[in-house]
């Protein structure tokens, strides 16, 4: 089953509206801005909100303490907020400790983060593990400052104000399971941990809601998990509570900047060769406008985890430019207008198709494998009428006759001749209609 066009253009800008719902809310790796967010989700997908309280052993790691921040500033002595919060929710660094002084602004500098090389950008910047404070401003702001500074002589003193709490609470995170035929499980994770960025974070969390309210609304072979996390430390999390689940884990897909305008690029998982591999090159390489597969690495998003030696899932990562030659990654410059409805729509369109090879895979045996079985008289050629593009799809059942022999599965064969995976399916359905085709023993195909 393909998405219509018309479909995914609603499907984009659907997406793009739950993704300025969720631009100004104020989220950090735990704390009531992630509760938010998954309240919001909640209203279109039905996931369980799980709750980890601060302490629990995870891994190598521990469940930290909540973090919530009610304001911050700094502030003159005439009142003048000059970082600003309210502004936005990136001048304060996520995880800041409370505090509440007058300092002279030398003193404050050390606690500025700024980005010179793209000085009217504010950068993102987090102290999840560190016990300090800070901001973060664009570089022709600190300028700005530090001249007036200048100016009045350097003693002026300014109040800094963090009015935050880092407290026994909880991690919070989103999961939801749509049960299929099977028990085996396809894994989709995104994060949910940044505070107004778009591509990063947003165009993640609204594709994996829609491809959960789409796979949600019919029946499936797989059943499907997704997981709404903060990163890093909510993969190593749910890793922790599922280490005996992990195996029912098929397939899997990490989804992040999704929403940019550069090409589609996947990112094999650590084995390289798994099925979900296979199956997202596949559709990529059909997708009619180019597209990048790149090599597993030990770097990005929360493939880290799922990939880890020790878990080793057949779990790659989706998305569209990569950080490194995305410029405006982690700066405020990753705003709602660095995303689009059109591309939303795209990534998730193929999301959903690469989902049809996975639930569409299997290995058939010809019935008639000596000598080519006639067609004509089993209406076949009729048939091809009937679905357009007859060529096409008339090719595509020679190719399925001639390779199932038990041992080259659908998607095998699409690759094999260059044919795309929903045409091969569909000769395959034609085929089984006639009963030259029969389902080989244990040969559900989907990489088991
Ligand atoms: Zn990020």
């Amino acid at each position: 089953m393909e998405a219509a066009p018309s479909y995914e253009k609603t499907v984009g800008e659907e997406m793009m509206r739950l993704a300025a719902t969720l631009f100004p809310i104020f989220r950090s790796m735990t704390g009531e801005g992630v509760r938010e967010t998954l309240r919001i989700l909640k209203g279109h997908v039905p996931l369980t909100i799980q709750e980890v309280p601060t302490g629990t052993k995870v891994l190598d790691w521990e469940v930290p303490h909540e973090w919530n921040c009610r304001d911050a500033y700094i502030r003159d002595e005439s009142g003048e907020r000059l970082v600003d919060l309210r502004a936005s929710n990136l001048h304060v660094v996520s995880y800041s400790v409370p505090v509440r002084e007058k300092l002279p602004w030398r003193e404050i500098e050390k606690h500025i983060f700024t980005l010179p090389d793209q000085p009217d950008r504010i950068p993102y910047r987090t102290a999840f593990f560190e016990r300090t404070w800070g901001f973060c401003s664009s570089h022709d702001e600190l300028e700005r400052i530090r001249r007036r500074d200048r100016e009045s002589g350097g003693e002026k003193r300014y109040e800094v104000c963090v009015d935050s709490t880092l407290e026994e609470g909880s991690l919070t995170y989103g999961e939801l399971l749509l049960p299929g035929e099977e028990p085996e499980e396809v894994l989709f994770s995104t994060h949910i941990c940044h505070p107004s960025l778009a591509n990063d974070n947003l165009s993640g969390l609204a594709v994996a809601t829609f491809l959960a309210r789409h796979l949600g609304r019919r029946k499936n072979r797989y059943s499907y998990r997704f997981l709404f996390i903060p990163a890093t430390i909510g993969s190593i999390t749910w890793l922790a509570r599922n280490r005996d689940g992990v195996t029912r884990v098929r397939h899997g897909m990490v989804l992040r900047l999704l929403g940019d305008r550069g090409e589609m690029t996947y990112k094999r998982s650590r084995r390289g060769d798994a099925m979900i591999d296979r199956a997202a090159a596949h559709v990529l390489r059909h997708s009619g406008t180019s597209s990048a597969i790149v090599d597993f690495r030990p770097t990005g998003g929360d493939e880290r985890q799922f990939c880890s030696p020790g878990f080793d899932l057949p779990v790659g990562c989706l998305m569209r430019t990569p950080e490194e030659r995305y410029p405006e990654y982690h700066t405020s410059a990753d705003d709602l207008d660095r995303i689009g409805a059109g591309q939303l729509g795209d990534s998730w369109a193929r999301c959903a198709e690469i989902v049809e090879v996975l639930e569409g895979d299997a290995v058939y045996l010809n019935q008639k494998p000596y000598g080519e079985p006639r067609l004509g008289t089993r209406g076949l050629y009729r048939a091809y009428g009937k679905l357009g593009n007859g060529e096409e799809i008339q090719h595509a059942v020679l190719w399925v006759l001639s390779q199932s022999d038990g041992k080259h599965s659908l998607l095998d064969i699409a690759d094999r001749s260059g044919i795309r995976f929903a045409v091969i399916r569909k000769a395959a359905d034609l085929l089984l209609k006639t009963e030259l085709l029969r389902e080989a023993e244990g040969g559900e195909g989907g990489g088991r």
